[in-house]
C-alpha cells in the first residue's frame, strides 16, 4: 500500500464492502503507531550519537524542525519521547505495540523514573490524554500540584476578557460535566466559558433579588401578562430546549400533524431516565453509544409506520443514530 497514489487507494477505498473498509482502517492504524514507534526510536538513536550536528543543527529538536520538517510543538513532543524512550525502552516497547499513544507518552516522558515505571506504564496502556493525566496526578500528586500552571488565577487578557485558571475537585468536575449535558453543550473543555455563562445566567435569573425587581418593572411597565422574559432569564423559561430532559422526537415523515405526533412529556422522562440519560444504541459487539447531550426519542417501530408513544416502543438515540436508523429504515434523512 505504501508505493500506491493516495488517488488510487481513495479510489480502491471507495469500492469496499463495510466490512472490508472496517478491517483495512484498523490495519492502517497499526501501521501509524509501528510508523510513530519507529520515527522516534530513530529520532533516539540520532540524539545517541548527536548526528544533528553535522546538519548544523544545534539539538534534536532543530534537526526535528528543520531537516525533518515537524512542527514546533510536534518537534518537542517526539524529542521528548525520544529521550525519555532511550532512559526507559520499555516506553518505546508501548509505544510500538499501541498500548500507549504518543500523546500518552508525551505526558509521561518527564515523569517516568525507575521507582514508578512498573506501575506507571501499565496503568496508562489504553488511556486517552486526559485518562492519563488523572491516572500521572493520582500517582504523582505532588509533581502535578507543583506545576506554577495549577495555581488559582484570574488574568486580565484584553478590555473584555480574562484568563481564569483554577485547580477544582472531582466532585465539581462531575457537576460541571453534567451540567453541559443537561444544557445541551457538547464538549464541557472546549466550550467551558459557554457553559460557565449558562449557569451563571441561570444562576441569576433564579436568584438575584436585583434582575427580579428589574423584570417586576418591566412587565408592569409594558403592562402585558404574559410578557415574554428578558434574554437573561431565557435558560430558565426555556427548558424544552434542555435536549436531556425533552428531546426532539424523531420526525421520519413530514405529512403528519405535529400535534398527533408530540410524546407526552411524562412518557418522555420515564424513557429518558430509563436510558440513564444516554444514547441506546449498541454496536453488533455489545458496545454502547457513550453520547449524553443532543438526545432525542426514537419510536422502535417508526410514529410512519402506526408506531405507538408507549413507553415499550420508544428508546433513546443521539441526534448521529437517530439519523443513522432514520436513513437504515427510510433510505434518507
Ligand atoms: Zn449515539
Amino acid at each position: 500500500m505504501e508505493n500506491m497514489r493516495i488517488s488510487q487507494l481513495t479510489a480502491s477505498l471507495a469500492n469496499l464492502d463495510d466490512m472490508a473498509l472496517w478491517l483495512q482502517t484498523k490495519a492502517a492504524a497499526e501501521q501509524e503507531k509501528q510508523c510513530c514507534a519507529a520515527v522516534i526510536a530513530h529520532i533516539a538513536e540520532l540524539k545517541k550519537r548527536k548526528l544533528f550536528l553535522l546538519y548544523a543543527c544545534k539539538s534534536i529538536f532543530d534537526y526535528c524542525c528543520t531537516v525533518l520538517g515537524y512542527s514546533e510543538s510536534k518537534s518537542y513532543l517526539r524529542c521528548q519521547v525520544a529521550g525519555a524512550c532511550i532512559r526507559h525502552p520499555e516506553l518505546l516497547e508501548d509505544l510500538a505495540a499501541g498500548a500507549i499513544s504518543l500523546c500518552v507518552a508525551g505526558k509521561l516522558a518527564s515523569r517516568l523514573s525507575e521507582e514508578n515505571k512498573e506501575q506507571l506504564l501499565p496503568a496508562c496502556h489504553g488511556k486517552t490524554k486526559h485518562q492519563a493525566e488523572v491516572i500521572i496526578a493520582a500517582h504523582l500528586p505532588e509533581s502535578v500540584k507543583d506545576s506554577p500552571a495549577n495555581k488559582p488565577e484570574l488574568v486580565p487578557l484584553s478590555a473584555d476578557e480574562y484568563v481564569l485558571r483554577l485547580p477544582i475537585t472531582k466532585n465539581l468536575l462531575a457537576k460541571l460535566q453534567r451540567c453541559a449535558e443537561v444544557l445541551g453543550i457538547a464538549s464541557m473543555k472546549a466550550q467551558l466559558p459557554e457553559l460557565l455563562e449558562k449557569i451563571a445566567t441561570i444562576t441569576l435569573a433564579a436568584k438575584d433579588p436585583e434582575l427580579k425587581a428589574t423584570q417586576q418593572a418591566a412587565r408592569k411597565k409594558s403592562g402585558a401578562r404574559k410578557l415574554a422574559a428578558p434574554s437573561l432569564a431565557t435558560p430558565v423559561g426555556s427548558r424544552s430546549e434542555d435536549p436531556s430532559s425533552r428531546p426532539r422526537e424523531v420526525t421520519s415523515s413530514t405529512q403528519d400533524s405535529p400535534r398527533t405526533r408530540n410524546i407526552p412529556a411524562a412518557t418522555r422522562r420515564e424513557v429518558l431516565r430509563r436510558a440513564g440519560y444516554q444514547c441506546q444504541f449498541v454496536t453488533s459487539e455489545g458496545q454502547r453509544c457513550s453520547q449524553r447531550t443532543f438526545l432525542q426519542v426514537d419510536h422502535l417501530q417508526a410514529f410512519a409506520k402506526n408506531g405507538s408513544h408507549e413507553s415499550a416502543n420508544l428508546q433513546i438515540l443521539c441526534q448521529q443514530h437517530n439519523n443513522l436508523k432514520g436513513a437504515q429504515e427510510f433510505g434518507s434523512v
